[in-house]
């Protein structure tokens, strides 16, 4: 095979959530800003002919590669999406449950600190904000068996458009040359890294 190089490849995004929303699996891509999400969505993924999007997830150790892409009918700015992520709990979750399909859209990642939130909302550590401590601006979990020096908590907020993927696969590393899409990815990024 030989690489495509005009594909135009973007890992600029913070990473993928995984969520279970409106009966499908839901594989929501995290920008920082709303702006500039739906923005990249308008000149990209809207112009994706359904049928053609394709998304991979090439696992190698511990990490994976996310690898999303489509023809365009608008080819001229359109991008295809890559990112290096850890396996994590909501990742395998996706893994057993997406039974071949999930929806993809954007979405708003927003860390809250201690003034922005209610009493209720539970921290990155999983205790309550009221569970931390207030004074002297510390933000310290109070749980004793707990290390969380200081309230975060973050949001994800999905955003409305969406399209229907039914072109998932998982491969490992020794199946990317029969898949062209993975291939051109790992290619342009791994084994002919120019940098
Ligand atoms: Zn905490
Ligand atoms: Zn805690």
């Amino acid at each position: 095979m030989s690489e495509n190089t005009s594909i135009n490849w973007q890992e600029n995004f913070l990473g993928v959530a995984y969520r279970f929303f409106d009966v499908r699996m839901n594989i929501a891509l995290m920008f920082p800003e709303r702006k500039e999400a739906s923005s990249l969505w308008l000149e990209t993924v809207h112009w994706w002919n359904d049928h053609t999007i394709k998304v991979r997830f090439v696992e190698i150790g511990d990490e994976y590669w996310f690898i999303a892409g489509a023809d365009s009918r608008k080819p001229s700015t359109n991008k295809s999406f890559y990112k290096i992520l850890p396996k994590s709990e909501n990742y395998e979750r996706f893994k057993k449950g997406h039974n071949g399909s999930a929806i993809l859209r954007f979405a708003v990642y927003t860390k809250k600190f201690y003034d922005g939130v209610k009493n209720d909302v539970p921290c990155d550590c999983g205790h309550r904000k009221d569970d931390h401590n207030f004074e002297k601006n510390d933000y310290y979990c109070l749980y004793e068996d707990c290390n969380c020096k200081k309230f975060e908590s973050f949001q994800i907020n999905l955003m409305k458009k969406k399209k229907v993927v039914t072109n998932i696969k998982f491969m490992s590393e020794d199946e990317v040359k029969d898949d062209s899409l993975a291939w051109n990815c790992l290619n342009r990024h791994k084994y002919n890294k120019t940098e």
